[in-house]
């Protein structure tokens, strides 16, 4: 008997790391009962590296299937990507595709959306900045003259002095956050799903930010006194050229107001099942649940994400969980990139895949000539498109463009400024705390020669223009910027 195609839903958790998981060993992780339940039904790749440390690039990445070197996407630039994106290609194939995305950078104009054809996002997002923007539009301006070197001189003696800004900042963030991270797009999926025609299958891509900064505090929040609660809101930008700032931030206590925001992630994932049993869809959907990012709380100098190749920053979530009666493996244990995304995608939809099997190589792609087994993450500080981090601190790592790779029990960061190669042994995770033993000489070369001459040979894809050279909506640059994007 033939029946439909199956439906396929990538979900990605934005911001959500491996590392604050159960599921990936986490201690006092968050609490995900929805991915737990996930996990029993489907496949937890253990060993799963984001392609970039920020939404763009990733993003390409897991819509293409190429790394950023080859898509050439890493800043918010608008363009096409060489490679044709899964959605564009299931849509040829006879599906309905669909996009609903808390984070505007999947709606702003960029082409990531192109290939879907209908795009749903929060209906007090993009298009609709109103009056009340306003004040946060000239705090903005304010922003950029905290910048300058005189201001970062007094800021970084008097820390206390960032308070009055953070405070402002703050509050127009979660103001922000909150609006757009309810459960709108969760309610819209599901009234779609019920009332679509069904007997067409459908691919929809869904992103959901409630685990982006800022956090939010809540009654039960570790009380905390009056400046580390200020300096845990910092912007990220200042926590970044701000050492002072950072070494009196309460990390810990940050970390547990980012894992009560993936609880309301996990919550969405709950949302989406239900409106899947209630439309009857469940049986017959291959869903991919992940992450663009992980999300890093001061690991070796790096804040949040778009800085550094920690495994905070590097290692995300993966669940596949595929449609009734597939079989399927429970763990896997291999380095896994998400550029196989595309390629699951396809699997499910005709009908010859093997979930967790490592990827096939035809030798006619530019990345079949990556060595096997070896999965990168660029930790670039890409998302820095306002150059305002650029010559600042230039002796910490989290501004220098890394490439991290792994493979085997290994992980190598190639810092592509210095050419120094560091090392970690990988148990379980590497070390964030450590910056990885420095190799030289031939250790140095070897690895380079073997593990990163390959990937940087890769650079064919175009140069996407920077942000202030865009054509987007005034009104949604601002407010990427205002996410710490400048
Ligand atoms: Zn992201």
């Amino acid at each position: 008997m033939s029946r439909k195609p199956p439906n396929i839903i990538v979900v990605v958790l934005d911001c959500v790391r491996a590392k604050s998981l159960r599921l990936w060993g986490g201690d006092s992780p968050a609490q995900t009962p929805q991915l737990d339940a996930l996990a029993r039904r489907g496949t937890t790749f253990r060993r799963a590296v984001a392609p970039a440390n920020w939404t763009v690039p990733s993003h390409w990445s897991m819509m293409t299937g190429a790394y950023p070197a080859v898509h050439g996407m890493r800043l918010a630039g608008q363009g096409s990507s060489p490679r044709e994106s899964i959605a564009a290609e299931l849509g040829r194939a006879g599906y309905e595709t669909a996009l609903f995305s808390e984070q505007e950078f999947l709606l702003a104009g960029l082409g990531l959306e192109s290939g879907y054809s209908l795009k749903v996002g929060p209906a007090t997002g993009a298009g609709a900045i109103t009056e009340d923007h306003a004040p946060h539009r000239s705090s903005l301006r304010g922003t950029d003259r905290l910048y300058s070197d005189w201001a970062l001189r007094i800021l970084g003696s008097v820390p206390p002095l960032m308070v009055p800004f953070t405070a402002f900042d703050y509050r127009v963030q979660t103001a922000y956050k909150r609006r757009i991270c309810g459960d709108e797009i969760p309610q819209r999926l599901g009234a779609w799903l019920r009332t679509r025609d069904s007997s067409r299958p459908f691919h929809a891509f869904l992103n959901f930010v409630d685990a982006h900064e800022p956090y939010l505090s809540s009654s039960d929040s570790e009380p905390l006194r009056f400046l580390p609660r200020w300096y845990a809101r910092t912007p990220r930008n200042f926590l970044l050229l701000l050492p002072g700032l950072r070494a009196r931030t309460p990390w810990t206590a940050l970390v547990k107001e980012y894992h009560r925001a993936i609880s309301s992630a996990d919550r969405k994932v709950g949302l989406l099942m239900e409106a899947l049993t209630e439309s009857h869809e469940i049986e017959n959907t291959a869903l991919i649940i992940t992450s663009d990012h992980g999300q890093a709380f001061g690991e070796d100098g790096t804040v949040f994400h778009g800085n550094g190749a920690t495994d905070a920053v590097t290692r995300v979530p993966l669940l596949v969980v595929p449609p009734e009666g597939h079989s399927h493996p429970e763990t896997i244990d291999r380095w896994t990139s998400l550029c196989e995304v595309p390629a699951w995608v396809r699997g499910f939809v005709y009908g010859n895949f093997e979930v967790g099997a490592p990827p096939q190589r035809a030798g006619s792609d530019a990345q079949d000539h990556l060595p096997q087994g070896t999965v990168y993450c660029e930790g670039s500080p890409a998302s820095d498109f306002g150059k305002l981090l650029r010559g600042r601190r230039p002796g910490e790592r989290w501004n220098h463009r890394l490439l991290a790779a792994y493979h085997g029990n290994e992980k190598w960061t190639l810092d592509q400024d210095t050419g120094e190669v560091a090392h970690w042994e990988v148990n379980g995770w590497a070390d964030d705390s450590v910056p990885g033993t420095p190799l030289e000489g031939a250790a140095a070369r070897s690895v380079r020669g073997a593990i990163f001459a390959p990937y940087e040979k890769l650079q064919v894809g175009p140069k996407a223009s920077t942000l202030d050279a865009l054509a987007m909506e005034a009104a949604v640059a601002e407010r990427l910027r205002s996410w710490g994007y400048d």
